[in-house]
């Protein structure tokens, strides 16, 4: 499978395949990878594929993806990712097996697909341990080493620091904004222990932590000579390893394969629903894909009115979905590639508005025209609607789900009467309660449940260094530390 740039590859070397987009992020000219075209999924792949392992499904699919890791060795790095033991934090009752169960709350009709059951409660742990395996595979093929340098308010960084723990030829440097995250997001952070994790808290606010990130990137010399890399949601391993939670979700839901399915997703930047539009595209029988935001809704307003509308960092709402918070989307640019005939010299125009600040208008155009063929629909949440939807769905089910969760149900609430009574609708479930303890308090008055294997995580010794927000510094840590 080769890989192509959602804006053409101008001026550069073209078709790349997996692995030697792996550890990069974007394309040379600023787009985005996309595999030169989806693989086609009939109706004998979907009978053979009902009855597999998370991991064997796992295997099917990338195994179309990535055509330059031998079977054998893909087979074993799936085999090794996506285990039980791993992904243990299932509801109880629910198979912990199965990777990602469907908890139904009507049964048939309204279920959460189990996304967050990884070691660090969120879905990033979906994608991100199967990048920490494929690194660590491609790093020794190639003798090379990597040092991977982030920015995080939460979910991101400390997906990628227990993906990335005890891995030979990785070092993870997280920037984090010292004192804003939680208590817990905080203690599972800073309480690895391993060699190659280094916690830097910057006194200072996410932004000069990303600030730095990017000084950093810009950098071109340091950049190559400390092998500087990144592991950001436009990474496309991580995209085509969420493609394969709506197929098991597909799977999971449905008893036959004449049936469909809707999903429902609380989205940010794009990543997690993007795959959905992927396998879609592959053929799964899709019906609808929702896309849920919360304050911060760029993306409804598009799928509404054919308006795309990045906000300034300034007009972005902090919220208690923190993880949804965002002012542009950054996967956005592989849908719209799709949604204009994939034709990269508009997606190139397009984006040429959005790098510069401004909004792009495709309400008049004969693209927006057709998404209706691309099965989307959205809607958008407040703090009062997310409080609301926790109370209900603890009330009417007994379940607790996170504020993200909580997003995405009241939007399908508000969807579910347009789509048709024999298809199952699954709100993709992207985060654990106890992440978000204080919007859970509010909205129950009573403390989230802690699994028992993180109880006392607050108590352990952590491993942290707090710096100023100051480049020369950090970059001083850095080197003194490959
Ligand atoms: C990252 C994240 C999201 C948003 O996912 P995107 O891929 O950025 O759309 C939603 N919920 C949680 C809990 C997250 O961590």
């Amino acid at each position: 499978m080769k890989y192509i740039s959602t804006r053409g590859h101008v001026g550069q070397p073209a078709n790349p395949e997996f692995c030697d987009i792996l550890l990069g992020g974007l394309a040379p000219d600023g787009g985005l990878y996309l595999p030169e075209s989806y693989p086609r999924i009939g109706r004998a792949e979907l009978d053979a594929w009902r009855s597999l392992s998370y991991a064997g499904l796992a295997f099917e699919i990338l195994s179309r993806f990535i055509t330059d890791i031998p079977a054998a060795d893909l087979k074993a790095i799936c085999d090794k990712t996506y285990t039980a033991d791993v992904y243990r934090h299932a509801r109880p009752g629910d198979d912990t097996a199965k990777i990602t169960p469907v908890h139904w709350l009507e049964q048939g009709r309204l279920g959460l697909l189990e996304l967050s059951n990884g070691p660090t409660l969120a879905f990033k742990d979906m994608a991100m341990q199967l990048l920490g395996n494929l690194f660590e595979y491609v790093l020794a093929k190639r003798g090379e080493s990597i040092n991977i340098l982030g920015a995080t308010s939460g979910d991101t960084g400390s997906a990628a620091e227990y993906a990335m723990r005890g891995k030979q030829g990785v070092r993870v440097f997280m920037l984090s904004p010292h004192g804003k995250m939680s208590a817990f997001q905080r203690a599972q952070m800073y309480s690895l222990q391993d060699e190659n994790i280094f916690n830097i808290a910057v006194t200072g606010m996410f932004d000069d932590a990303q600030d730095i990130v990017k000084a950093v990137s810009n950098d071109l010399e340091f950049k190559a000579k400390y092998k500087i890399g990144a592991v950001n949601s436009i990474n496309w391993a991580r995209v085509a390893a969420q493609v394969v939670y709506y197929f098991k979700g597909y799977f999971e839901a449905t008893t036959s394969n004449d049936q469909q399915v809707a999903f429902c997703v609380p989205s940010g930047n794009f990543g997690n629903i993007c795959a959905g539009h992927i396998a879609r595209m592959m053929g799964l029988p899709v019906a609808k894909l929702i896309l849920a935001t919360n304050e911060n809704d760029v993306l409804d307003e598009f799928f509404r009115t054919g308006v795309y509308r990045p906000r300034k960092t300034a007009e972005t709402r902090v919220t208690s979905s923190p993880s949804m918070d965002i002012s542009k989307a950054s996967n956005f640019e592989r849908f719209v590639f799709d949604l204009v005939g994939r034709d990269p010299r508009k997606v190139a125009a397009l984006w040429t508005e959005v790098d510069a600040g401004r909004p792009f208008d495709l309400s008049a155009s004969a693209e927006f025209a057709r998404i209706g063929d691309f099965a989307f629909a959205s809607g958008s949440s407040s703090h009062a609607d997310r409080l609301a939807t926790i109370g209900k769905v603890f009330e009417q089910y007994g379940v607790m789900i996170d504020t993200h969760t909580a997003d995405g149900v009241k939007v399908a609430w508000e969807q579910i009467e347009t789509i048709p009574a024999d298809v199952p609708v699954l709100v993709l479930e992207t985060a654990l309660p106890v992440k978000f303890a204080e919007t859970i308090r509010e909205a129950l008055g009573r403390d989230p449940e802690v699994p028992a294997d993180l109880q006392g995580l607050e108590a352990l010794p952590q491993r942290v260094e707090v710096m100023a927000p100051d480049l020369e510094q950090i970059k001083r840590f850095i080197v003194e530390r490959v």
